[in-house]
């Protein structure tokens, strides 16, 4: 008998891109037509594979994310829900997400999504800065990435979340409010802010540590990062995550249960899961498609232990993930799940973090300026 895993999430990951960005260290392949055609057949396998060890929903969130899901035709994506509906089963209100890149869509395509039932666009704008935009390897310009938005409003989406880059590489404080401007003339639901990094192994890493190229310093990352808070709070958004906004309502239901540690199912080659059975275990499928398909036809198991948590790691992990969001933790939710306070379990981190560190009738969180040290802050948690 497997154990039942019941969980409300479910995350797809669709690991092909048109062409890989320089920056970007998410898995995906330039993969040619037919295999991206033929992925969605994968991923049904692996539905049927999960729900047969144990795996149950409804799913209450289903988060297409990549890599560059719209490169799936809308077809593509309605035999996918259909397949979660026949295996796992959905809610009638579920969430259902699309991260898109808007060098990928037309009118035609983000109307099909949404008549299938997607029904939140994550539109992968970055900027609307020609120069940077190019210097980003992006598919789209500026022009291009506005019209896919006007396509996705007039194709019905009303909770659309657009991502803005910040501290890219020569770019003046003007700039990016050139950019919050721009964005906000489009008044969408959500905002997903991050800050450019040079990760390992990405084209850019190698021109950064060559001195080919030069990221700002940290004194314009805290004052871009304080600046986007700063507009985006006068124009109505709650800062409810370190890296993101939203407009009253509009908090991503599928990002929220990451944070708080609920659980979830990630289908696809390169996705992770985690499962809060004892302390919680998280999975992983490799990022490799050949292995995956392989595994799959093998009726072999797709996912492959990636981490298992005692008490004092799970108490570490969730306060670690409640941090970075406004919410925080409440002393309540400690003491439900692990019988104690944070006071009592980290009494030094909390002197350590003090001035950043509120206390609002047991519960804990960071402020803005908190976030922006957050990876020096949290340390002594960990
Ligand atoms: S389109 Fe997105 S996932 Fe693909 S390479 Fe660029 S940033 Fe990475």
């Amino acid at each position: 008998m497997p154990d039942l895993r019941q969980t409300s999430a479910l995350y797809i990951h669709i690991p092909f891109c048109r062409r890989k960005c320089p920056y970007c260290d998410f898995y995906s392949e330039e993969a040619c037509e037919a295999t991206i055609q033929n992925y969605p057949d994968l991923l049904k396998q692996h539905l049927a594979w999960a729900t047969e060890h144990g795996w149950s929903g409804p799913v209450d969130s289903i988060y297409f994310g990549g890599g560059t899901p719209s490169l799936l035709t809308p077809e593509a994506i309605a035999g996918i829900l259909q397949a979660v509906e026949q295996t796992l089963g959905r809610t009638q209100e579920a969430e259902v997400t699309i991260e898109a890149n808007p060098g990928t869509v037309s009118q035609q395509s983000l109307t099909g999504y949404r008549s299938v039932g997607v029904n939140r666009l994550s539109l992968g704008l970055q900027s609307c800065n020609n120069n940077h935009l190019a210097h980003l390897g992006r598919l789209h310009n500026r022009q291009e990435g506005l019209n896919a938005f006007y396509w996705a409003r007039s194709a019905g989406f009303d909770n659309i979340s657009l991502d803005l880059m910040f501290a890219l590489p020569g770019q003046t404080a003007a700039e990016l409010e050139d950019d919050l401007r721009s964005y906000l003339d489009l008044a969408p639901e959500h905002l997903s802010c991050y800050g450019l990094t040079a990760e390992p192994e990405t084209p850019f890493h190698q021109k950064v540590t060559s001195g080919e190229m030069f990221l700002p310093d940290e004194d314009f990352y805290a004052d871009a990062f304080m600046l986007i808070h700063e507009h985006l709070a006068t124009a109505g958004y709650e800062h409810y995550e370190i890296a993101n906004y939203a407009r009253k309502g509009y908090a991503c239901r599928h990002n929220l249960g990451y944070w708080q540690r609920r659980p979830y199912l990630g289908i696809g080659a390169g996705a992770h899961s985690f499962y809060p059975d004892h302390w919680g275990s998280r999975q992983e499928v490799p990022s490799d498609l050949t292995a995956y398909r392989q595994a799959l036809h093998d009726r072999q198991e797709p996912m492959r232990l990636l981490e298992t948590f005692d008490r004092e790691s799970a108490l570490r992990e969730t306060i670690y993930l409640a941090l970075r969001t406004r919410h925080g933790i409440t002393d309540t939710e400690l003491q439900q799940r692990f019988g104690c306070t944070l006071q009592e379990a980290f009494p030094e981190a909390i002197v350590a973090s003090a001035q950043w560190l509120a206390n609002d009738n047991g519960r804990w969180s960071l402020s803005p300026s908190g976030w922006l040290l957050f990876d020096r802050l949290i340390l002594p948690f960990l």
